[in-house]
């Protein structure tokens, strides 16, 4: 998608360029093309309405680039001229407990927000729901879901949680423009229909005191990436060991190379998708049908969007393949 020309930047004109957009032509050195991204972000922001002045803003921060990323380019909003983001900014960060992986990740993240004076709030599984995600995995049937589908719902529910203990009015992931129009193309392609609602880059519930912002939504991965590496923002690049993308790596394979031969086109697909989002989440709101209503759970009263919520329903599978020790040590699977 990118190449490395050997021009002048076409912002400043003055350094060579370093990286072209193909999609809008522009050639830029690694400065101009920093600034920009910046400016991208903040155009998001002010475009959604998403962070307003003064608000306490909790950034979701796993340690991966994305969230870096993000974290940093709020951060210089925050500071700068811009008034877009002028609040404070708190990191929040879901430790799911996973061996050999998830502590690096955690490093990265508290090693930015020390450089960057901003408070870090960190939550576990094992603190919330009672067991980590190696042990839900370990104990759960193979058949039931995929690890990424049931770490998910407990990883969404930690955010929210961690969101509430910071007294935050806003939660900021770090979804950029691939991950968007991905979701968007696997809500189509599993009949999801109801979902699509839920794509907004800035939703709000009215059964929860949070809103949830994604100022990325109109960055390519490969830019946030970009911005990271100019940026020396040091992050974890190892996969999770439970990760199981199955027919999302297909579809990421499948946009990456449309877009390589049409620069351009993810741009024009996340456009219609905010439409049919748009569209969807406003007829939601017309009529009784809300897409985007939730029910307090039957069981745990949190926001869920059936009458049992999804960790509760998951926490009951885990419990139910749970292994427990006997006062005489010995280990029983509950079934
Ligand atoms: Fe959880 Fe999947 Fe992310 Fe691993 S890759 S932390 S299993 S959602
Ligand atoms: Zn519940």
């Amino acid at each position: 998608m990118g190449s490395i020309l050997l021009v002048d930047c076409s912002r400043c004109g003055k350094k060579p360029s370093y990286y072209t957009r193909r999609y809008s032509g522009e050639s830029l050195c690694a400065a101009c093309f920093q600034e920009t991204t910046v400016e991208k972000v903040a155009r998001t922001i002010s475009k959604y309405g998403m962070l307003h002045r003064g608000e306490r803003v909790g950034v979701a921060v796993s340690g991966g680039k994305d969230s870096l990323s993000l974290l940093k380019i709020l951060h210089e909003l925050n500071g700068g001229a811009r008034s877009e983001a002028k609040g404070e900014l708190v990191a929040l960060t879901v430790d799911e407990g996973v061996s050999g992986y998830r502590d690096e990740a955690i490093e990265h993240a508290r090693a930015v927000c020390d450089e960057l004076g901003v408070e870090h709030v960190v939550v576990s599984y094992s603190g919330l729901f009672g067991f980590s995600l190696d042990q839900a995995l370990d104990w759960k049937d193979d058949r039931e879901l995929t690890s990424c589908s049931m770490c998910g719902v407990f990883r969404r529910r930690a955010i929210d949680e961690a969101a509430v203990k910071a007294k935050v009015d806003v939660v900021a992931t770090a979804h950029n423009l691939d991950d968007y129009v991905q979701t968007f193309m696997m809500n189509l392609l599993h009949g999801d229909v109801e979902r699509l609602a839920w794509l907004d880059p800035s939703t709000y519930d009215e059964n929860f005191p949070v809103r949830r912002v994604k100022p990325l939504t109109e960055v390519y991965e490969e830019e946030v990436a970009l911005y990271a590496y100019i940026s020396k923002i040091p992050f974890q690049s190892a996969s999770c060991p439970y990760m199981h993308e199955g027919l999302r790596s297909e579809v990421r394979d499948y946009l990456n190379e449309l877009e390589a031969k049409h620069p351009g086109m993810k741009n024009v697909l996340l456009r219609s998708s905010l439409e049919v989002s748009s569209r969807l989440s406003k007829a939601g709101r017309d009529d009784d049908a809300s897409a985007k209503a939730t029910v307090p759970c039957a069981r745990c009263g949190k926001p869920s969007s059936k009458g049992v919520c999804g960790v509760c329903r998951m926490t009951e599978i885990v419990w139910q393949h749970a292994k427990v020790l006997d006062r005489n040590g010995n280990i029983h699977t509950i079934q």
